[in-house]
């Protein structure tokens, strides 16, 4: 196994890894970038995205990501499409192996692994969250395409109340559906959505199928105690079960909190270990939007930059 050294690699691509690579590279830290099993990240799977600031009139998510990528490579960031598998932070050099055989010993780790929407995972959602048929998992990303329609959102956590509060400015009329016959979320998220008149919750009632042909026109659900189907008529469904933090190699090394996000020092990108940062939406609970992601991705590289002046590895020009 061939062992490579260098002074900053970037896990993950996306909005925060891209970012991250800009600064670095413009720095002098010649930054290697595994980008990962879906270059580009969620925006990848986003059609039009319209709150990015710098695009008035909106931006095809992949067309973005490949701004992002070649304004990266434009700098010197060497970008490779492959997945770091194991990491090693034990000792004063960072050890990370990744799938196309390679060991690489780095001064300096900014992760950008970012989470993944968890999906429902029936076939009729497969085929409308493809192709911008009106399936989708960001209600801030894609709510304003259904201004004045009725929308579905389905989930019972803060994510899902907050979806649908969000909707109901927008949307005429939101369906909430439950899977229980309560709520996961806060009480003053609950209040919150019990009290917007134009939001509807649905309890014990599971999606059966999101019906349509091309795109989304309604969904069957089905009523857990009773088994009855029925069916209401949407222009969009709103998926907002959660999201997993794509942080699995960091297990027991990095410091995660219940979820599986990794814990920085608030007002930094930090981790636990020195000279291992992380950045976007596998550290954000919160937020999780590309801009925000940017920003940290920024912060990571700047600190990830100050780390290794701190330590005197020179960067290269
Ligand atoms: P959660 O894991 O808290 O909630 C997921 C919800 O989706 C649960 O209600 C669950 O139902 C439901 N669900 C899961 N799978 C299915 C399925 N197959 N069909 C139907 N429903 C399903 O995720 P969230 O994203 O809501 O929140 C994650 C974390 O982020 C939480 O700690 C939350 O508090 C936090 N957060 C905070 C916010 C804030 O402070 N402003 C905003 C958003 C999130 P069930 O309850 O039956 O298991």
């Amino acid at each position: 196994m061939s062992v490579e050294k260098v002074h900053c690699l970037i896990i993950g691509s996306g909005p925060a890894g891209y970012t991250a690579a800009i600064y670095a590279a413009r720095a002098g830290l010649k930054p290697l970038m595994y980008a990962g099993s879906q270059p580009g990240g969620q925006l990848m799977i986003t059609n039009d995205v319209e709150n990015y600031p710098g695009y008035p009139k909106g931006v095809n998510g992949p067309l973005m990501m490949e701004d992002f990528r070649n304004q990266a490579a434009r700098f010197g960031t060497e970008i490779r499409y492959g997945l770091i598998e194991k990491v090693d932070f034990s000792g004063t050099v960072h050890k990370a192996w990744a799938d196309d055989g390679k060991e690489i010993h780095a001064d300096s780790i900014i992760i950008a692994t970012g989470a993944s929407a968890k999906w429902l995972g029936i076939p009729s959602e497969d085929k409308f969250k493809t192709n911008g048929g009106g399936v989708t998992a960001c209600a801030v990303c894609d709510g304003f395409f259904y201004k004045g329609m009725d929308v579905a959102v389905v989930g019972a956590g803060d994510t899902a109340c907050e979806e649908a509060a969000y909707l109901a400015k927008i949307c005429k009329k939101v369906y909430l559906i439950v899977r229980r016959d309560e709520m996961r979320a806060s009480l003053i998220m609950q209040n919150r959505v019990k009290n917007i008149s134009n939001i509807e919750i649905v309890f014990n009632s599971v999606t059966d199928e999101i019906l349509g042909d091309n795109m989304v026109v309604g969904v069957r659900l089905k009523n857990t105690e009773t088994d009855v189907l029925s069916e209401i008529a949407v222009s969009g469904f709103f998926v907002a079960i959660g999201h997993d933090p794509n942080a699995g190699i960091f297990k027991g090394i990095l410091d995660m909190d219940d979820a599986g996000y990794l814990k920085t020092t608030p007002g930094t990108t930090r981790t636990n270990i020195k000279g291992v940062f992380a950045c976007g939406d596998v550290q954000d609970t919160v937020y999780r939007q590309a801009v925000t992601a940017a920003g940290t991705g920024c912060m990571a590289a700047l600190d990830a930059e100050r780390y290794l002046a701190a330590k005197e590895v020179p960067a290269t020009v």
